[in-house]
């Protein structure tokens, strides 16, 4: 039973994005690194600045047709593993199991709107490490990461009756 923190205690702030890498430095790494910015590159990561949201293979796939970018699902998920291993782009799954990716920023967690499936950034105030070594001392266990995200309904899904 991951979920039984103490959650109430933790008080989520919503932010939108939490110190996001800037996008000149994954530029630079790029070129340093002998990388090309090959098109569908570029416009991935312009994507990822652009929206400043979690976004899915297929949300990236609906972009690049827009740009007439042609680029097969192999092709994206590739290029996603590459930004991936560049840590660039982070990769996590939530409850119905889709991969989603984001910009590399500072561990937070996420609260995700069950009606319409918004999903945004969120910070503890009081991150879980005082949890974490309780757990790992009952339990001997050595815990090396965890991920933490909040269910419920948004503030206009809360509206809709
Ligand atoms: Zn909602
Ligand atoms: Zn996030
Ligand atoms: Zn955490």
């Amino acid at each position: 039973m991951v979920f039984c923190f103490a959650v109430d205690k933790c008080n989520p702030v919503a932010l939108t994005y939490i110190n996001m890498i800037n996008k000149k430095e994954i530029l630079d790494n790029f070129k340093e690194n002998g990388f090309r910015l090959t098109n569908i590159r570029k416009a991935i990561l312009d994507l990822f600045y652009k929206s400043k949201k979690t976004l899915s293979c297929q949300d990236i796939q609906r972009y690049l047709k827009q740009k007439k970018i042609s680029a097969n699902k192999t092709t994206v998920y590739r290029e996603l593993e590459f930004m991936k291993n560049r840590k660039v782009i982070e990769e996590f799954k939530l409850d119905d199991g889709v991969r989603r990716y984001e910009v590399c920023s500072n561990h937070h967690h996420h609260t995700v709107c069950l009606k319409c499936r918004k999903i945004k950034c969120v910070k503890l105030d009081k991150e879980l490490s005082e949890q974490e070594k309780k757990i790992e001392k009952s339990n001997k266990f050595k815990i090396i990461s965890h991920s933490l995200e909040f269910y419920g309904l948004c503030h206009k899904c809360q509206a809709v009756k």
